[in-house]
């Protein structure tokens, strides 16, 4: 089902002690509220399983920031979507720019990132977006249509219900630079078509599409005033509870 959605990015951002406290921050201040949308904290994969115990019987939900494409065995240093899911994690960020960009994650190794996600019973937060040059060069259609038919429009439409999307327009992304709530609506709206045209207009409606890209408090209201904008991604607004809080108003 579509819903509204704020949700963090912490990034590679605090120590286990500093995300506790940060997260503990986040309770306290939520507790008495009925936010008007669902909230996530994405962490490091080391804060996972310490975080969920914070967070237990508060509205935060939790999510990892990748996970690996492989299921167990010889990889060094990877950490699996079971793995993910048994710390309590209900969400996996994935194909996060930084991700695509400096660890070159490409259309197939996503493809089975997600595949692996949703074989393990996670919720893939599926980031797709632009780069500068591909803006000006009025590329951004073609650019999130190829990412989309590289790695989740292989999925049955049950499957593909169960992703949220994240549209992160890169020049966007902890520039201070944000996409007008016009430019967002304008491929948004192109974005739900395409899931459309592929699924049909009930899986397109009911597609959860987040923007991400130096949202703040200040812009928030704006961008989610738009009909296709059902919530954002948020990384440097989310380490601080208050203007993490304050994006979560927004709704
Ligand atoms: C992000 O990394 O997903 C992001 C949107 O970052 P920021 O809010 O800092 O631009």
């Amino acid at each position: 089902m579509r819903k509204n959605i704020v949700a963090g990015n912490w990034k590679m951002n605090k120590t286990l002690q500093e995300g506790v406290a940060l997260a503990t921050e986040l309770k306290e201040i939520l507790k008495n509220e009925k936010p008007n949308c669902e909230v996530i904290i994405g962490t490091p994969f080391i804060h996972l399983a310490t975080v969920a115990e914070v967070i237990k019987g508060s509205v935060i939900k939790l999510s990892a920031e990748n996970c690996a494409d492989k299921e167990s065995g010889a990889y060094t240093g990877e950490v699996s979507a079971a793995m993910v899911k048994s710390t309590g994690a209900e969400y996996c960020i994935l194909g996060h720019s930084e991700r695509r960009q400096y660890y070159h994650e490409t259309y197939e190794i996503l493809k089975e990132k997600v595949l692996l996600a949703l074989a393990n019973d996670l919720k893939p937060i599926f980031c797709i977006g632009e780069l500068k040059e591909e803006r000006e060069a009025g590329k951004q259609n073609e650019v999130v249509k190829a990412q989309l038919e590289g790695s989740v429009f292989n999925l049955s439409a049950e499957d593909f219900s169960k992703i949220v999307l994240a549209y992160e327009p890169v020049w966007a992304i902890g520039t201070g630079l944000t996409a007008t709530s016009d430019q967002a609506e304008e491929i948004h709206a192109y974005i739900r078509s395409l899931i459309a045209d592929k699924y049909g207009k009930e899986v397109a409606d009911n597609t959860t599409i987040l923007y991400g890209g130096s949202c703040k408090a200040s812009n928030a209201k704006e961008l989610f005033s738009k009909p296709d904008v059902d919530g954002g991604l948020i990384g440097g607004a989310s380490l601080k509870a208050p203007d993490f809080k304050g994006i979560i108003d927004a709704f």
